[in-house]
This record gives C-alpha cells, structure tokens and sequence, in this order.
C-alpha cells in the first residue's frame, strides 16, 4: 500500500507504507473512502512544527470496516463509519463528561491520507452511518470527522445561545464551519472575520450577517462599532496565532464566552490583563466523538452540508498537489480519493 509521508517543510512524499494489520483485539480496520488535508498539516508542512524523522500524515477520514479485532463488539465488517482524529474508549471518566480528545486511552489517528487504516479502540471512537451513503454525501460525512466537529466544539465552548452574537476569527475550514455551527445554534447576528472573497462568500452561504475584513486593532474597533461597545457574546477563535486570540479576547464582552479551537503555535497570555477582561476561555482538541451521532444525524437528513468547505477534489496520489494548494490559499480545503 501507498501512504503520505512529510519528509521536511514543503516535501510531502506518496511511497510505499506497511498495510495496516490488526495490532490489538480492540482494533478495526478501515477501507478510506474520502480523506483529506487539514489546516494544522499545514504547521509541520510550512516548518512551524520540527519534523524530526519521515512522518505519515493525515487523521481525516470515513470509509468501510474491512476486519475488526476479537473484542471489538458493536463495529462490524461492511459497514460505513466515521471516527475522530482523537481515538476514545467512551467508557472513561473523561468520555463520561464528553472529553473523549481526552480520553484515558486516547491515541492520535496519524497515518489516514492512505488507503487504508488501522482504528484503535474502534467501539468508542468509530460511530457508523444507518447506511452506507451515497457519493454526494461523502464530503460532508468526512466533515465531521474534524472540522466540522472542531468548529461545532469551537461554538458549544464559546456558549452560542438562541439571539446571541457570534464573532467568528478564521476563515479556514474550522471557521467557516463555525458559521455554520452558530447558525445551527440560534445566533442571532455572526460575525465572520475574512479579507478572502470566496470565503467571505462561503461564510455567508453557512450564515454570516456580516463580515470584517479588517485585522489587529482595526478589527477590533469595527467588532466594538458592530455591538454598539459592547462586544460579542461569544467568539470563536480558530486560528491559533498570538494575533488571532488577542483579536478573539478583545473582541468577547466581559463575561462572554471564547472558544478557541485554533492549535495554539507561541500564544501567551498575560495573567493580569487576561484577569481584567473578565472572559471564559474553553477550549481544546475538539471532543468530536461527543458530537458525532447527532452531525450525522443532520447531515444524513439534509440539514447541514459542511463538504461544501472542500473546493478542491484530487487521486489521493496528487496529495502533494492538495497541500501546495492550501498553502498557497489556492484552496481552502482538499478532498482526496484513494
Ligand atoms: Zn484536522
Ligand atoms: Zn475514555
């Protein structure tokens, strides 16, 4: 089998890999259907993080159960599931409470953007579809693998109410899907940050009433205008830059809610002006298992179509092509086919 493997900044190789195998009983094995690039590949791929050593890549991913282990009791052969990129055992005291990114025996699904993959703990972190879907709905389902969950986490975190006002920052695929959450949840009036067209277009399709193309303090300032000095209620932060948190902290209203989904990369808060703000801060590698089955719930009816965040379709062996793309914010988002 062919996988993807990141062998330093901007050199993303598709070579030759081990095919999957069962490990331990808990295991599954998934034939990929659709796999994608994430925005936080795009860390390692443009050197933010060290790439010590060739690393397999891609943690997207749904498709069909080939083989499963002897423990595994409710994942069967044939059927079309979605896991995490967080691997749960849903029993624990962290699952219990819906932190199943925090799960006792969580394990980072690594090695996706390949045609095949081995799912550890596949009971807790897989949940399967009432049928295997159709082609068109494939990259929505992928969606909820992460973005979609991540940008549904960013607004539960960030307490979206019926009404409220939302202020969005990042016009990725997390924040694009964050509209879409807010939107789902009641918002009243979303406030998408982008300076992009086409995704200043996408964020209004998912639910945007207004956008801010402005940055820093300028943002700031527009935000402040927007809500009468007020502020947000909630802010969905979905970057992860020192700028981007302190674009969502000045932004929320005192007691407002942030959620920041955005993996932070030389974010530092200063304890006392964070003390004056009087914000909530939650956030975190997103619990997507938590919100799995009510996504595919909405997907599965129609209700949401979060593969519209995929604007890019590529063979999985172009995947080179597909990260050169984003990084290159030629695409927000490429969906890949073994
Ligand atoms: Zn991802
Ligand atoms: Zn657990």
């Amino acid at each position: 089998m062919k996988g993807t493997v990141l062998y330093a900044p901007g050199d993303v190789r598709f070579e030759e890999r081990p095919e999957p195998k069962i490990i331990k009983p808990t295991d599954a094995i998934v034939r990929i259907s659709v796999t994608c690039v994430c925005g936080s590949d795009l860390w390692p791929y443009r050197g933010a993080n060290p790439i010590t050593e060739p690393t397999p890549m891609g943690h997207e991913y749904c498709g069909i159960v080939e083989e499963v282990g002897s423990a595994v009791k409710t994942v069967r052969p044939g059927q079309f599931v979605i896991g995490s990129f967080a691997t749960s055992d849903n029993t624990c005291p962290h699952c219990q409470y819906g932190y199943q990114s925090s799960c006792e025996h969580r394990e980072w699904i690594s090695t996706a953007q390949a045609p095949r993959l081995r799912v550890p703990l596949a009971d807790g972190t897989l949940v399967a579809t009432p049928e295997v879907p159709s082609d068109e709905l494939l990259p929505s389902l992928l969606a909820l693998s992460d973005v979609m969950g991540t940008g549904w986490f960013a607004a539960d975190a960030a307490n979206v109410k019926p009404g409220g006002t939302v202020v969005v920052v990042g016009d990725g695929a997390v924040g694009l899907l964050g509209v879409l959450s807010a939107r789902q949840m009641g918002a009243g009036r979303i406030i998408a940050m982008s300076r992009h067209e086409s995704r200043q277009k996408l964020a209004r399709e998912f639910g945007a009433t207004d956008i801010v193309a402005e940055r820093g303090d300028e943002a700031v300032a527009r935000i402040k205008d927007l809500t009468k000095g007020t502020g947000a209620d909630s802010v969905l932060e979905c970057v992860g830059t020192p700028e981007s948190m302190m674009q969502a902290i000045s932004s929320t209203r005192p007691g407002g809610h942030i959620g920041y989904v955005g993996v932070p990369h030389g974010v530092e808060l200063h304890g006392e002006k964070l003390f004056y703000t009087h914000v909530h801060l939650h956030g975190g590698p997103a619990p997507v298992r938590r919100f799995l089955p009510g996504l595919i719930d909405l997907v599965w009816k129609g209700k949401i179509n979060p593969g519209k965040v995929f604007d890019l379709t590529l063979p999985l062996d172009q995947v080179a092509a597909g990260y050169r793309a984003m990084d290159e914010r030629r695409a927000i988002k490429t969906l890949l086919r073994p």
